[in-house]
């Protein structure tokens, strides 16, 4: 894919992703919850999981915030179904880098449809929007029910 190919994906996905996001909501019997802020964005949501046995059976989220923040919570809640605490948190590691470091530092492939937040990779200012779903979740994951921040 074009690196132009891949910004109109990009914006396409943002763009959808937050109008309409996915797992937006609070899963029932959860078990594992955190919240989440980015104070220079002014982004807040809140990730509920049921984990059991390790893997994570669901996940959803509710906040408001920006485009990004939003659709890179819809993004992170269909990539970590399924998925045990460890993948997850690989998970997370990789999409840090993409944002942080650009396309050329991960395997792309890996990624599935994460690899779209690549975008974020040319606006570091919008990094804490894209990974503060990812933190959050994190916090949840390790049992830290006080909310985080991206500061
Ligand atoms: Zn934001």
């Amino acid at each position: 894919m074009s690196s132009d190919d891949l910004k109109d994906l990009y914006q396409e996905v943002v763009l959808e992703h937050s109008k309409r996001p996915r797992n937006y909501r609070v899963v029932e019997g959860a078990n594992a919850e955190a919240a989440g802020h980015n104070p220079l964005c002014g982004d807040q949501l809140v990730v509920t999981l049921k984990v059991e046995d390790g893997v994570i059976r669901d996940v959803g989220f509710q906040g408001q915030g920006c485009a990004i923040s939003k659709a890179s919570a819809s993004l992170m809640t269909g990539a970590v179904k399924d998925r045990t605490r460890a993948e997850a948190e690989s998970l997370f590691e990789r999409v840090h880098k993409l944002v942080t470091e650009g396309p050329e530092s991960v395997d792309m492939e890996a990624l599935g449809k994460l690899a779209v937040l690549s975008g974020v990779s040319e606006f570091p200012a919008r990094v804490k929007c894209a990974s503060l779903a990812w933190h959050t979740l994190r916090a949840a994951l390790e049992g830290r029910g006080e909310a985080v921040s991206t500061e």
